[in-house]
């Protein structure tokens, strides 16, 4: 009898896109350089293609390691001391690293040439696409910097190290580090946008006022990046709620009595440890007039809603990007998927919105540029608008371009899993939909003429035309 021999090979791969990867995440993007041309200065052309390179070689890969190997907390040493530790993978800190020598963390601030925010916002928008959850210290540390400033004593000491382009993760007292990152603990378990609502309260050490020590005693259920150095927290006083800068390290070298309970386990921003804390008579220095903590507090939360639109503009680009790559490198029935009419019409919406995404992002980046006083008028209403829409439209946005792609879309090691659950936290974090409405309402009320520099303002169209 003769032995018939069977092929083992199956079949061979095709029709399947290469990977989009070792690319320069700027230069690639022929939108986000077209907005930079318009408002962005030209010095800052050298470090958006420096870092869309990195974006795009090896801050990809440590995007994916990062949100792979979660963050781990340790509660106790083997002795049983409290240490209250978070155990970040390598790749987590090659991330804030990139981005801290970039200048995300603090461009506008150490840069004196004008276009400092509209690059700035250009470095965010490419860090966004390698992880997201970087950003969320990456975006307080640079929005907590007008808050501190009302404090002139704390912002003479603290500023210096929380700008400067280095990352200094040790677990160390913040006066022995070479640089700071800030974190920010508003929301309470009964109250997130009714901050009012909190209860942890501060006791005065001595006097009582601005710059004043206090100690604290409460909870915040949602403090992330809690291995920041410091935090700028709302607890009340006699006074009502007042804003104070709460250290992981007392300035006597002890640890702080901030203790965290646990690291919530989310569905997605995974990489960034948001964590659940205790203030058992944590020191703090008052920051700003006292019972003025929400005003106080409010420019920074101006800021970190800007860096929410610019971040889910990021991730709606990253979004179609990926479906202009992948279905122009599929076939089926007999032409490339993105030659097929009704997928042209499903990528043109896509890349439409994205686009606009952006160019509202850009042009309220150059609002904080110029700063006078129409563009600060456009800056109010326009952040509150921008992070509403652009915010709440990203979740849609990274479902459909994950249908241009496929099965293949939800797969893990495709970032457009990692973006689709991404896509609906910055709608959520620093005032959620319904919010960021009332707050429209609110700049009406206070100055009718937003709404005439919204719709007439004469270099908002032009600038956005092209
Ligand atoms: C990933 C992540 C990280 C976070 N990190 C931090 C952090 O570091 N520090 C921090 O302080 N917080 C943080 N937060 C908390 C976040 O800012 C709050 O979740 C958010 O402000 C909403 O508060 P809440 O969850 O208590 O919801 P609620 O305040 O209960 O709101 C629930 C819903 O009700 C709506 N609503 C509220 N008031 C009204 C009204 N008057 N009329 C109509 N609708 C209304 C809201 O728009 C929202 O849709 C984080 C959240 C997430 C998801």
């Amino acid at each position: 009898m003769t032995q018939k021999t069977v092929p083992s090979d199956t079949h061979d791969v095709f029709n399947q896109p290469t990977p989009l990867d070792n690319y320069n995440a700027y230069s690639s993007n022929l939108i986000l350089r077209h907005y930079q041309k318009i408002f962005g200065p030209e010095w800052g052309e050298v470090a958006l293609h420096e870092y869309g390179h990195r974006v795009g070689h090896e801050l990809l890969t440590a995007g994916f390691d990062a949100n792979h190997y979660k963050p781990e907390f340790q509660s106790h040493d083997r002795f049983g001391h409290r240490i209250d530790l978070v155990k970040y993978h390598p790749a987590y800190h090659q991330l804030m690293s990139a981005a801290i020598e970039v200048g995300h963390h603090s461009l506008p601030w150490v840069e004196d040439r004008a276009g400092a925010h509209a690059v700035r916002a250009g470095i965010e928008y490419l860090h966004t696409q390698a992880d997201p959850g970087s950003g969320c210290p990456l975006t307080m540390t640079f929005a907590a910097v007008p808050a501190i400033r009302h404090q002139a004593n704390i912002a003479e000491e603290w500023l210096p190290k929380i700008t400067t382009n280095q990352y200094d993760p040790r677990n160390i007292p913040f006066f022995e580090k070479q640089g700071l990152t800030i974190g920010m603990a508003m929301t309470e378990k009964q109250g997130g946008s009714d901050v009012r609502s909190n209860t942890t309260y501060a006791y005065p050490l001595a006097s009582t006022g601005p710059g004043e020590p206090y100690e604290l005693v409460g909870h915040k259920w949602f403090c992330s990046a809690p291995m920041c150095d410091a935090f700028l927290v709302l607890a009340h006083t006699d006074l009502g709620l007042s804003c104070f800068l709460l250290p992981r390290w007392r300035p006597d070298g002890s640890k702080n009595a901030m203790l965290i309970q646990r690291i919530k386990d989310k569905m997605g921003n995974v990489s960034n440890a948001s964590s659940e804390v205790e203030y058992r008579g944590a020191f703090a220095w008052m920051i700003g007039e006292e019972g003025h903590g929400v005003s106080t507090i409010l420019e920074m939360v101006s800021l970190t809603r800007f860096d929410c639109m610019v971040g889910s503009a990021s991730i709606m680009g990253l979004a179609v990007s990926q479906a202009l790559h992948h279905t122009g490198g599929r076939s089926v029935f007999g032409r490339n998927l993105h030659e097929q009419p009704l997928m042209q019409n499903v990528l043109a919406d896509l890349a439409i919105e994205a686009e606009s995404a952006l160019a509202i992002s850009m042009r309220l980046a150059h609002a904080l540029d110029k700063y006078d006083e129409e563009d600060q008028l456009l800056f109010r209403i326009g952040t509150a608008i921008g992070k509403y829409w652009i915010c709440k439209r990203a979740a849609q946005h990274t479902s459909e371009a994950m249908e241009c792609i496929g099965g293949v879309a939800v797969v893990e090691d495709n970032v457009l899993a990692r973006l689709y659950r991404e896509s609906p936290i910055n709608a959520i974090w620093e005032g959620s939909g319904n919010i960021q409405c009332l707050d429209v309402r609110r700049a009406i009320e206070k100055n009718p003429n937003v709404m005439e520099v919204f719709w007439v303002y004469p270099g908002f169209a032009k600038k956005l035309r092209y």
